[in-house]
C-alpha cells in the first residue's frame, strides 16, 4: 500500500510539474502576432512571433541567402534590422564587421521574432523564388562528385547571373528527421533557363550531400530556391584568371560559357586543380572549348599525379602553376571557387601579380 501511494504521489507531482512547464512555455514563448516592416513601409507582414527572422521570411516567400540552413555557420543571411532585434548574440559576432554592426546588420537566422521589427533588404531578394524541379539527368563525374540537371516545371524559367547559386532542399531520410537546405552553384549558362545544373561533391557524413548522392535518382522531385549571391562576372578588365578545385568548377563553367556565348571581348585563363587524375573531370569538354576559342586557355593541373595517371599536363600546387603562367595582372580580374585554403593561397599569388584585391572575386566552400 505504501509503495502504491508513493508511486501515485510521484506520478501526480510529475504530471503537475509537466503541466506547469507547458503553461509557462505557452506564456513566455508566445509572442503573439508581430509586424515586420520591410524597406520603410514598402511591405508590411503580420507574422506569428517565436521563430527566427530567416525562417519567418521564408514562410512568407521572401528568401534571404543562407548556405548552412540557419546554423550560424555561413554568415550569409545578413539583414539590416533597424528596430526590434534585441542585443547582438555571441553567435553573430564572428560574422559582422564593425561597420556592419554600426549599420545594424544582424544574422537573420539568429534574430528571434519577439516584437515588431523594422528591416531593410535589397530589392532583388524579392525576385528569389522556389521551384519544384524534376531530376532530368544525374552524371557521376568523379568518385565523389555528381552532376545534376534539374528541369523546371513546364513553361517556367529562371533568370540568373552566371556564377550565382541556388539553395537545394532535402527531404527527411534515414535518421535525418527534418528537411535541410544548402547552397550549390549553378553550372549551366543563363540562356539555358528552363533547367538548373548543379555539381555536388559528397562530404563525408554531410546531411545534404549524402541525401543527394544516396537517396536521389533520375525522375525524382527536388525543391530549390534562388538565385542568390554576388559571385558573377564584372568584366572591367581585358583578361580573367579563373581558378577552381573540385565542385568549384560549377560557377566558373557557367561564367566561361556565358562569356563565350555572348562574344564578350575577354581573354580567359582557366586553371583547374586537383591532386590526382581521378579528381579531375570534363577535361575533353574544356579542351574542345579551348581548341575552338582563341580567347580561352584551359590549364588543368595535378599536385600529386599517381604513376597510373600517365599525366602529361601541368604539375604542382595550383598556386605554383598560376604563378608560372600569369604575368602582370594589373588589367586582370580573378574568379576563384574551391576550398578556403586553396582560395586564400590563390589570392596571395594573384595580388603579388598586381591584381587588385577588390578585383578578386570568390566563393569559398
Ligand atoms: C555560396 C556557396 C556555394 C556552394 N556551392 C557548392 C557547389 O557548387 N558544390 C558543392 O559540392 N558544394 C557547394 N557548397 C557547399 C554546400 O553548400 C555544403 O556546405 C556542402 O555540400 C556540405 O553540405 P552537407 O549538408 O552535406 O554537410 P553538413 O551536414 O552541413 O556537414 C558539413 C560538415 O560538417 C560535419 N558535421 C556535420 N554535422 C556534424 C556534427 N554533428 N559533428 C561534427 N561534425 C559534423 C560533416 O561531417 C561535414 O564534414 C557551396 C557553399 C556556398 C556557401
Amino acid at each position: 500500500m505504501e509503495i502504491l501511494t508513493t508511486v501515485l504521489s510521484v506520478t501526480v507531482i510529475s504530471v503537475v510539474l509537466a503541466l506547469i512547464i507547458i503553461v509557462a512555455e505557452y506564456f513566455f514563448n508566445n509572442y503573439g502576432e508581430c509586424e515586420i516592416d520591410i524597406n520603410n513601409g514598402d511591405k508590411k507582414l503580420t507574422v506569428d512571433g517565436g521563430s527566427s527572422l530567416l525562417s519567418t521570411l521564408a514562410g512568407q516567400k521572401i528568401f534571404i541567402p543562407s548556405a548552412c540552413g540557419g546554423k550560424a555557420t555561413c554568415g550569409l543571411c545578413k539583414v539590416q534590422v533597424l528596430e526590434g532585434a534585441g542585443p547582438l548574440l555571441p553567435t553573430e559576432e564572428p560574422y559582422l564587421e564593425e561597420q556592419e554592426r554600426n549599420d545594424n546588420f544582424r544574422l537573420a537566422c539568429q534574430v528571434k521574432i519577439k516584437t515588431n521589427l523594422r528591416i531593410l533588404i535589397p530589392e532583388e531578394l524579392f525576385n528569389i523564388r522556389e521551384y519544384e524541379t524534376k531530376i532530368e539527368k544525374m552524371e557521376q563525374l568523379t568518385h565523389d562528385i555528381i552532376g545534376f540537371r534539374l528541369k523546371l516545371p513546364e513553361g517556367d524559367t529562371v533568370s540568373f547571373k552566371a556564377g550565382q547559386y541556388m539553395q537545394f532542399y532535402t527531404k527527411p531520410y534515414d535518421k535525418i528527421k527534418e528537411s535541410v537546405y544548402r547552397a550549390y552553384s549553378i553550372a549551366n549558362v543563363p540562356s539555358d533557363n528552363k533547367a538548373v545544373e548543379l555539381i555536388i561533391r559528397q562530404v563525408p557524413d554531410g546531411i545534404c550531400t549524402t541525401y543527394a548522392h544516396t537517396q536521389l535518382k533520375e525522375g525524382d522531385k527536388v525543391k530549390i530556391s534562388g538565385p542568390y549571391g554576388d559571385f558573377f562576372l564584372r568584366g572591367n578588365c581585358s583578361e580573367l584568371v579563373m581558378i577552381a578545385g573540385g565542385s568549384g568548377l560549377a560557377p566558373i563553367q557557367s561564367i566561361i560559357l556565358d562569356v563565350l556565348e555572348k562574344g564578350i571581348d575577354l581573354k580567359m585563363n582557366f586553371f583547374f586543380g586537383a591532386v590526382t587524375k581521378r579528381d579531375l573531370y570534363r577535361l575533353d569538354y574544356f579542351n574542345d572549348l579551348a581548341a575552338k576559342h582563341d580567347n580561352f586557355n584551359f590549364i588543368p593541373a595535378l599536385s600529386k599525379p599517381a604513376p597510373e595517371d600517365e599525366w602529361e599536363g601541368e604539375t604542382g600546387l595550383i598556386t605554383e602553376v598560376v604563378d608560372r603562367f600569369i604575368g602582370d595582372g594589373s588589367d586582370m580580374e580573378g574568379y576563384l571557387c574551391g576550398s578556403p585554403g586553396m582560395i586564400n593561397a590563390c589570392i596571395n599569388v594573384l595580388t603579388k601579380k598586381s591584381i587588385p584585391e577588390d578585383k578578386i572575386f570568390y566563393d569559398k566552400f
